[in-house]
């Protein structure tokens, strides 16, 4: 280890750590760790953090990407739903980095999706970026959570199965489009951000793996709650086949309603949701 830098970790710290703990990676908790230290640098690079940024990682785990991001200068607060492993990191930390490095480290215990931005203060500001290679199967959630929940969030980098990565990133009339990519415009501009091998994780995850950057943007203006054009971009999509005019006779009352609010935001009824921006669906709610 350098005197300045976090000694990152390959597969046999990853094993002996692993071993000496007895973790036992589950499905349920997305328990696959990243034991490749060039693909944690990688993604500290793609998140484009510094010195200046406080970021909160997801599903730390072992550390791994943790390590990574305390190189960059930045102050990470993790926030790890298995107490087992929120309990061991401190440690894990503070034999790897210098102690003026581990002091830019702290660990709240939590479900992701029901932690308040209060809770992720440090010095009395909130996170300014979100990196994590989340737990798969509650990505999307967790990541519309934060979006929601700490509006100093201004970009991140997160990894997730190839598949829901495309979702995010997907544009309007592309074959991924749907409720994710629409409702992750609402606050950022995404875009996917690379391809990930199997084979740097540790168990070899059955799916491949995609990164999305995300940067902050403000969201479209309209005289309507967020809630209320969420509500219409989930009524489209549940029945993404039909016309909208058709798709959104519940939402609006009758068809014919939801034809008037169609035709008053601009947009023809015949149309399907999957061609809608989501200045588009706001402007909708907005005419209902
Ligand atoms: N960051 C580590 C790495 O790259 O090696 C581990 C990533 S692993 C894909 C996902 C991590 O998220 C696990 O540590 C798991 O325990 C944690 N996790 C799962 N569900 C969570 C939730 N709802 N809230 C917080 N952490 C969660």
């Amino acid at each position: 280890m350098s005197t300045t830098s976090p000694a990152l970790l390959g597969p046999a710290d990853i094993r002996q750590l692993a071993g000496r703990l007895d973790v036992r990676p589950t499905k349920q908790l997305g328990q696959n760790f990243v034991v490749d230290a060039n693909t944690v640098r990688r993604i500290a690079r793609l998140a484009e953090i510094g010195p200046d940024d406080l970021v909160t990682e997801i599903g730390p785990g072992l550390g791994s990407l943790t390590l990574a991001l305390l190189e960059t200068g930045a102050q990470v607060v993790a926030v790890e739903i298995d107490p087992k492993l929120a309990a061991e990191l401190p440690a894990t930390i503070a034999t790897r980095c210098p102690p003026e490095v581990a002091a830019r480290f702290s660990i709240v215990e939590s479900d992701a999706l029901l932690v308040q931005a209060a809770q992720l203060e440090v010095d009395g500001r909130t996170p300014t970026a979100v990196v994590a290679n989340l737990p798969y199967n509650v990505a999307v959630p967790v990541l519309l959570t934060l979006l929601e929940r700490i509006p100093t969030l201004r970009s991140g980098l997160v990894m997730v199965q190839a598949e829901v990565a495309d979702r995010l990133a997907a544009r309007p009339g592309e074959k991924a489009y749907g409720v994710p990519s629409v409702k992750a415009a609402w606050y950022a501009d995404v875009r996917w951000a690379g391809a990930v091998s199997r084979q740097v994780f540790w168990p070899v995850p059955n799916v491949e793996s995609g990164l999305v950057q995300f940067t902050a943007r403000p969201h479209p203006v309209a005289d309507v709650s967020r809630e209320e054009v969420f509500a219409c971009v989930d009524a489209a999509f549940a029945q993404r086949r039909k016309t909208l005019r058709a798709a959104l006779a519940g939402w609006a009352g009758s068809a014919d309603a939801a034809e008037a609010a169609l035709r008053k935001a601009g947009i023809d009824p015949k149309t399907r949701g999957e061609r809608l921006t989501v200045e588009q669906f706001a402007a909708l709610a907005a005419a209902r």
